[in-house]
C-alpha cells in the first residue's frame, strides 16, 4: 500500500483485553483499533465513533485479546524426528539423534519448518524463531527454505543462523560431515545476514548469529561469531547452562562454568539471549542481569530431558529479560507455545525455593509475550498492545466448556486447557481463523511432514 493511501482500519470490540504494557493494564470489556499494520488505539468500552475506512468489525464477545505469543527458542528441523529417543538425557539424546539429523536436506528443512510454524501459529504465536545449526555438506539452501516457509505463512520471524565446528574428531558429538569449518560457518552466517536481515520497525525477517552450544563449537567460533554479530548489528543466540553434564564438560574443557566461559568469549550483553539457563548460581544470574543478557525459558523441554528447573523467579527479580521457548520438537513433541505459559507456571512452582509464589498467571503471560519481544530485541515494536506498536494480537475464545466457568480471563488462559484461537493477526493481517491457518493448507503440510519424516528415517537407516 502506498504511504499516501488512507489507512484501512479493523475494529475489535466487546472483548476482555490484557495489554501486557508496563502497568499490566487490562480491560474487562474494551476495544482495539488497527490501522494498516499498527495499533491505532486501545481502551475500555466501545471503540471511538466516526472512524473512516473501517474494512472490518469483529465482535469479540466471550474473548480475551492479548499480544501475539513470541517464541524465543526452537529447532524447526526436529519436526520430522519427533517421538524418538524418548527416555534419554540431553547428551544421550543428542548422540542418538545426530546421525539422523545429519541427513537433512533442503526439502526436509522446508517441510519441517512449515510443520513447526503451523503448529505454533494456530496456537497464537505471531513471532517465531528457528535456531538452525545443522548444515550438512551439499544440503542445499536450508536458511532460504526456512525463511521462505515463515514468509509464506505470514509469521514474523527471526532465523538464528547456527553452526557447529566441533565434531567427533575434535571431541564433540555431531558426525564430522554434519559440521562446518570455522571460516565456512562465519562466511555463510555473514552471507545470511546480508541476504535476509531487515532492521526496519515492522520487519518480518531478522537474522541472529547463533553457534549451537559451547560443546559443539570451537572457542574461536564463539569469539569470532560475537565479533561478526556486532559488526553487522544483529543479535547473538546460543544454548547455555542446560544440564549438569554440560557444566562438567565446560569445567573440564575450559576450566570454568558456562557463564564465565560466555563472558570470556564476548557472549554476555544486551544483544545476547541464551536458551535454557537451568544451572545458574547467584553470580551467574547477577552477570546476566548486569549485562542485560536474555533467557529463553523452555520448561517442557527441560522436563522431557530431565535437565532441571530454571530459576525464572530469581532471574526476573534480578531484572534478567526472560522469554519462553518451545525448543525443538524432538524434545517437546507438542510444538505449542501457548501450553508453555501453563508449564512455566507449574514447573517453577515445583522449585522448593519458590513454591506457590514462583510465578502467577500474569507473569506467565508476560514471559510469553513482552518477555519474548525483549529477548528478541523487538520490545519497542511488539510484545504488548499499545498505540503505535505493530498489530500482532490474538483473540482467545474463553466462553466454551473448557473455560466458561472461570471468571478471570487471564487465569482461564494460563491455568486452563489450551484455549481455542478465533483469530490471530500478524502485522495487521489475519493468519488464523477458528483454529485454522488462513495462509497455508495445514492438511497438506501434515501429509508432507509424514512423508519427509519417513524419507529421513529411511535414509538414516541405510547410512
Ligand atoms: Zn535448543
Amino acid at each position: 500500500m502506498a504511504p499516501s493511501a488512507a489507512p484501512q482500519r479493523i475494529v475489535i470490540e466487546n472483548c476482555a483485553i490484557a495489554t501486557v504494557d508496563a502497568n499490566d493494564t487490562e480491560y474487562a470489556s474494551g476495544y482495539l483499533v488497527v490501522a494498516d499494520n499498527k495499533i491505532e488505539s486501545i481502551g475500555a468500552g466501545a471503540a471511538p465513533k466516526g472512524l473512516d475506512n473501517v474494512v472490518r468489525r469483529i465482535d469479540g464477545t466471550g474473548h480475551l485479546v492479548t499480544p501475539g505469543l513470541v517464541n524465543t527458542h526452537h529447532h524447526f528441523y526436529q519436526w520430522i524426528t519427533r517421538g524418538l529417543a524418548t527416555d534419554h538425557n540431553l547428551f544421550n539424546w543428542l548422540v542418538a539423534l545426530y546421525p539422523t539429523w545429519a541427513r537433512i536436506d533442503e526439502r526436509m528443512g522446508r517441510v519441517a519448518a512449515q510443520g513447526s510454524l503451523a503448529m505454533m501459529a494456530r496456537g497464537g504465536v505471531t513471532t517465531a524463531m528457528d535456531h538452525h545449526y545443522v548444515y550438512p555438506r551439499n544440503s542445499g539452501d536450508l536458511s532460504g527454505a526456512i525463511i521462505g516457509a515463515a514468509s509464506e505463512m505470514g509469521v514474523r520471524f527471526t532465523l538464528a543462523r547456527g553452526s557447529m565446528d566441533r565434531s567427533e574428531k575434535d571431541g564433540g558429538l555431531p558426525p564430522d560431515f554434519a559440521v562446518e569449518t570455522l571460516d565456512g560457518a562465519l562466511s555463510a552466517t555473514a552471507e545470511t545476514v546480508d541476504r535476509f536481515h531487515d532492521a526496519s520497525f515492522d520487519s518480518m525477517v531478522q537474522v541472529a548469529v547463533a553457534p549451537c552450544s559451547p560443546f559443539s563449537v570451537s572457542t574461536e567460533l564463539m569469539k569470532q561469531g560475537a565479533e561478526l554479530a556486532r559488526a553487522k548489528g544483529v543479535r547473538l543466540h546460543t544454548h547455555g547452562s542446560e544440564t549438569v553434564e554440560e557444566e562438567q564438560f565446560c569445567k573440564e574443557l575450559f576450566g570454568m562454568g558456562p557463564t564465565d566461559y560466555f563472558e570470556s568469549t564476548g557472549w554476555l550483553g544486551n544483544d545476547v539471549w541464551m536458551a535454557h539457563c537451568v544451572h545458574m548460581n547467584d553470580s551467574d544470574i547477577a552477570a546476566f542481569a548486569r549485562t542485560g543478557t536474555g533467557v529463553a525459558h523452555c520448561p517442557s523441554s527441560n522436563a522431557r530431558l530431565a535437565a532441571g528447573i530454571a530459576r525464572v523467579p530469581d532471574m526476573l527479580k534480578a531484572g534478567v529479560p526472560v522469554g519462553l521457548g518451545v525448543d525443538g520438537t524432538a524434545s517437546n513433541e507438542s510444538g505449542e507455545l501457548h501450553t508453555e505459559l501453563r508449564n512455566a507456571l507449574l514447573i517453577n512452582r515445583l522449585n522448593a525455593q519458590h513454591r506457590e509464589a514462583a510465578l502467577n498467571a500474569r507473569q506467565a503471560l508476560r514471559l510469553g509475550t513482552y518477555g519474548g519481544a525483549q529477548v528478541l530485541g523487538r520490545a519497542d515494536q511488539i510484545g504488548s498492545l499499545e498505540a503505535g506498536k505493530l498489530a500482532d494480537f490474538v483473540l482467545w475464545k474463553l466462553d466454551t466448556l473448557a473455560h466458561a466457568s472461570i471468571a478471570d480471563p487471564v487465569t482461564a488462559l494460563v491455568f486452563g486447557a489450551a484455549a481455542p484461537v478465533t483469530a490471530s493477526f500478524v502485522n495487521g493481517r489475519q493468519i488464523v481463523e477458528n483454529n485454522r491457518l488462513t495462509t497455508v493448507d495445514e492438511d497438506a503440510i501434515a501429509v508432507a511432514t509424514r512423508e519427509e519424516a519417513q524419507r529421513l528415517a529411511r535414509i538414516a537407516a541405510q547410512a
